[in-house]
């Protein structure tokens, strides 16, 4: 499993290690270029849990971002300033963290349910 999850942080295929499985930062090939893995498993709703794992991410950031600036500059923490800096990381976490989430679940699963045959591509 820690063979898979830092494939995926590297955004390499979590079963193969190849590189070139996204299409752009918010797109994911269909399949692996490398090993020709159906990076989905064939399921249409297959990332919601990468959906979940973004938000959950980007959550916990935003907060240790809010809670490190107002323990560092606590008791004269700029409360304006602190807003705007919360609203762009708010908007900002996500946005970075959404392909890793994204091949980080896949590993997940491989790591829970193995590859069978009906998740090769034909090509
Ligand atoms: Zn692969």
């Amino acid at each position: 499993m820690g063979t898979r999850i830092a494939r995926a942080l590297r955004l390499h295929c979590p079963q193969c290690g190849g590189p070139g499985i996204l299409e752009s930062w918010f797109k994911m090939r269909a399949a692996c270029p490398s090993c020709g893995l159906l990076l989905d498993r064939g399921m249409r709703d297959f990332f919601i849990g990468a959906y979940l794992i973004n938000l959950i991410v980007a959550e916990v950031l935003f907060a240790v971002l809010v809670g490190s600036v107002v323990w560092a500059t606590w008791p004269a923490t700029s409360w304006d300033a602190l807003q705007y800096i919360a609203i762009a990381a708010i908007i900002v976490a996500p946005l970075t963290t959404y392909p890793f989430t994204k091949t980080t679940w896949l590993a997940f699963d491989l790591a829970f349910s193995p590859p069978s045959e009906k998740d090769w591509s034909r090509t």
